[in-house]
């Protein structure tokens, strides 16, 4: 894997794009944007002028997209399929509706493509620091060719099953870290409300019966841990918008697989309110404000 193609090089694509940079791969970089096109040029990387200039004699193509329509953009539309080489990989690591991403997997294997599903775990800190946790779907093959790549963006590469599956487990994670970041928030507040200090609380939660990652990692309540989003002002970290949007595709998945997910689609009613506030853009924490009102 010495050439790389990358298409979207947004908050989580540029910094994974220059990791591999970093490690002598020569990295063809896309964006439709102007400004992350100048970003990624200021950072050192070869930015060319259309997806088709990027599929030209690479070993695997990355795209870190923010939804199906771009991801369906790219390769149906875009018709990207058609002019990448057969030896090309292509691993899509944007979280997007296991459905299309079969789909577009299936377009590619009926074009004698390899393809895999690969969304990520682990934020923008985890894509600038290379620590990702990589949920990977597709051929096992394909997958361990892969994972050349994955060990230069991330700690962690799970193989989850064949096409979709990378997506699938993936929206399964964050509908439980949304369920217990809320259920976090709402006891902690229900707590304080009665006279109880939010530090000691998650002190003796954390140590409990009660105690998640939310808790241990993530606390919600402001000032309880150093270095949280929640102690500053619910910036950086995983934005309420991304998480609407894993919700929404949670909620499909349970809808068309006639799953009984009430605290799923609960929590998505919960951000949508948040979104619907104009708080789409502070830390997915900050649902703990809905719970000091
Ligand atoms: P982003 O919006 O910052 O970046 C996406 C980039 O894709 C943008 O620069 C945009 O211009 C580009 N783009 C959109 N359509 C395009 C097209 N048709 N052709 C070329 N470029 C196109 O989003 P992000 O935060 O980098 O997230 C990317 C994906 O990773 C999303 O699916 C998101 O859900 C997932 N994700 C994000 C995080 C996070 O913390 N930000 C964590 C895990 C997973």
């Amino acid at each position: 894997m010495k050439v790389v193609g990358f298409i979207g090089l947004g908050n989580m694509g540029l910094p994974m794009a220059l990791n591999l940079s970093k490690k002598s791969i020569h990295v063809k970089a896309y964006d439709l944007s102007d400004e992350a096109k100048e970003n990624a040029l200021d950072a050192g990387l070869n930015v060319l002028n259309s997806v088709h200039d990027v599929l030209i004699d690479i070993d695997a193509l990355i795209t870190m997209l923010p939804n199906d329509a771009a991801v369906e953009d790219v390769f149906l539309r875009n018709g990207a399929l058609d002019s990448l080489e057969k030896t090309t990989l292509i691993i899509d690591c944007s979280t997007i509706s296991p459905g299309i991403s079969k789909k577009v997997a299936n377009e590619a294997h009926n074009k004698g493509l390899s393809m895999v599903d690969a969304p990520v775990s682990g934020g923008v800190k985890g894509a600038e620091e290379g620590t990702l946790s990589f949920i990977v779907g597709g051929n096992e093959q394909d997958v361990k060719k892969g994972s050349i790549l994955f060990n230069v963006m991330g700690d962690n590469t799970f193989y989850a099953g064949n096409s979709g599956s990378g997506q699938i487990a993936k929206l399964c994670n964050n509908m439980l870290l949304a369920i217990h970041m809320c259920g976090t928030a709402e006891t902690l507040a229900m707590g304080v409300k009665n006279g109880l200090d939010p530090i000691v609380l998650s002190e003796i939660m954390k140590n409990s019966s009660g105690g998640n990652w939310s808790l241990e990692k993530y606390n919600p309540f402001p000032d309880v841990m150093e270095g949280a989003p929640a102690s500053n002002n619910y910036n950086g970290g995983f934005l309420n918008a991304l998480m609407l949007k894993d919700l929404r595709l949670a909620e499909q998945l349970s809808d068309h697989s006639k799953s009984y997910t009430p605290m799923g689609k609960l929590a998505r009613k919960l951000y949508e309110q948040l979104n619907d506030e104009g708080l789409g853009g502070l830390d997915f924490s900050s649902i703990q404000k809905n719970y000091l009102k």
